[in-house]
């Protein structure tokens, strides 16, 4: 996919960095506060707290704001983990794989090595809101609502592109994240999960990726757990390329059926691209209820893409919000 214009000159810049002196004195204690707390806390007062004390923003702009303002950094976190280069100089590609790999997910080209692959990965080390994550001590906001999904039909021509099987979608699919749309873009797959929760990895995880008007990404993360044959996407299961190139496999689906039900809870936060170059400012929505999928479904992708999961990056001066 080609990469889009970088974001420029934007009022509003939801999910980037917020500078501490942005922030009323009294909204910083607050936040030292929360993060001495115990974070599991249901803090009931703090969407009020943040629709009041920051004017004109709202809940969103606070929460926006308390996924990134920066913690105190803990030890062994390098010091470079909270210099975030800036998003604007540079392009925001959706998350999209060529098809001709210079980076693989082992070996001398593998995650470690992505930012000396090619320097233009240089946020794959440098950054300070990578993703995955680990999904553990979320901090509960009970202000967070809940995904609106406007999914329709798709053909699914699916794409081997060297690191996962990808479909591009039909247009016309988007979620609501906080009130902002984004338009579904692809949707691809890795295993094991990249997100874990509380360190375990699930078999797979699903990547919906989107983008909204203003050019910002949104992926919401489903993970597959094994059991019952997944019917949906064993519509085309056996169809996968095992070859790199792109296959029309015929059939339609309707990619409400491929979301679990209950999209109102969740985990999110701010991190990125999951693949080189790594782009930070990516809303990031992780589902709490799974998809299954049997596991002869499993060894149907695992035979073509083994591993094809970033390992999981320190939080690090965010904060994983749960709904
Ligand atoms: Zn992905």
């Amino acid at each position: 996919m080609a990469a889009v214009p970088a974001r420029r000159n934007q009022a509003v810049r939801p999910w980037t960095s917020v500078r501490a002196v942005d922030l009323p004195m009294f909204m910083l204690g607050s936040l030292s506060g929360l993060a001495a707390m115990n974070r599991r806390t249901l803090l009931l007062g703090f969407g009020l707290l943040g629709a009041t004390a920051l004017s004109g923003g709202g809940t969103v702009y606070a929460l926006n704001t308390l996924g990134m303002v920066p913690k105190p950094p803990t030890p062994g976190e390098a010091a470079t983990a909270t210099s975030q280069p800036t998003p604007e100089s540079k392009t925001v590609p959706a998350e999209t794989h060529t098809s001709e790999p210079h980076w693989t997910y082992e070996g001398p080209t593998g995650p470690e090595k992505w930012a000396e692959v090619d320097p233009a990965n240089a946020v794959c080390k440098l950054g300070g809101a990578q993703s995955p994550v680990d999904l553990t001590n979320p901090l509960r906001v009970a202000a967070l609502a809940g995904l609106q999904v406007d999914y329709v039909s798709t053909k699914v021509r699916v794409t081997n592109n060297g690191h996962t099987f990808q479909v591009n979608a039909d247009k016309g699919s988007s979620v609501k994240i906080e009130g902002k749309r984004f338009d579904l873009l692809q949707f691809h797959f890795h295993t094991p999960s990249e997100h874990t929760l509380d360190g375990k990895p699930f078999p797979l995880e699903m990547h919906l990726v989107h983008q909204a008007a203003d050019k910002t990404l949104a992926v919401v993360g489903v993970l597959l757990n094994e059991g019952t044959t997944n019917t949906v996407l064993g519509r085309f299961w056996e169809r996968l390329p095992k070859a790199p190139g792109e296959v029309d496999t015929g059939v339609s689906i309707e990619m409400k059926d491929l979301l679990p039900r209950g999209t109102d809870d969740y985990f999110t936060y701010s991190g990125s691209l999951t693949t080189p170059p790594c782009t930070e400012s990516v809303r990031w929505v992780v589902l709490k209820q799974p998809l299954q999928m049997s596991k002869s479904q499993i060894a149907t992708f695992r035979a073509v893409f083994p591993n094809n999961a970033r390992p999981t990056m320190p939080l690090g001066a965010r904060y994983l919000l749960s709904s």
